[in-house]
């Protein structure tokens, strides 16, 4: 996983780090202040708004996947609710504010080097109206199941896939 750069030295006290069986695994520690570098997996969390029957996607600014559509969302930051950071990433992208509704799916594995090792899909609600893409995209709209644009990924294309299956099903009805 390129992303996961190698570590040298500790980044608490600057010693040169050594490799130590750590919880059952080699791992760069420092000999001089304990610090032991557990390389973690990155998250992300994406936002499947619905609305009218059309799914809101973002058109990506930056490569990979630059011009192409994808769901809007981001990495979560250390610390955040996976779920705000999903009503946040579709805020900056879409300037939608979205409930988080429910939570869709679970994806595990990353598809480029700069890419989530594990992705959080949640069924978000659109509680404003006006678009205004920003941040990583330059175009957002909602789109219907007919006039799906270019996607991005292969995990956009797999939750789409399920969106599509899924809108099969009647309607639940709300008394
Ligand atoms: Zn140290």
């Amino acid at each position: 996983m390129a992303r996961h750069y190698p570590m040298s030295f500790c980044p608490v006290c600057g010693a040169r780090l050594e490799s130590r069986l750590a919880n059952s695994k080699e791992r760069p520690a420092c000999p001089a202040c304990h610090f032991v570098h557990y390389c973690d997996p990155k998250v992300a969390s994406v936002a499947l708004v619905e609305h009218d029957g059309r799914v809101l996607l973002v058109r990506r600014v930056w490569n990979p996947g630059s011009g192409r559509w994808t769901l809007p969302g981001g990495f979560v930051d250390c610390g955040e609710d996976p779920r705000l950071a999903a009503a946040r990433e579709c805020l900056e992208e879409t300037g939608l504010e979205v409930e988080i509704t429910g939570l869709v799916d679970l994806y595990y594995g990353q598809e480029h080097a700069e890419g989530a090792d594990i992705l959080i899909v949640y069924a978000g609600r659109a509680l404003t109206q006006a678009l205004s893409p920003a941040d990583d995209a330059d175009a957002a709209r909602f789109f219907g199941p007919d006039e799906l644009p270019e996607l991005a990924f292969a995990s956009t294309h797999q939750i789409l896939a399920q969106w599509l299956a899924g809108r099969s099903a009647p309607p639940p009805t709300r008394s």
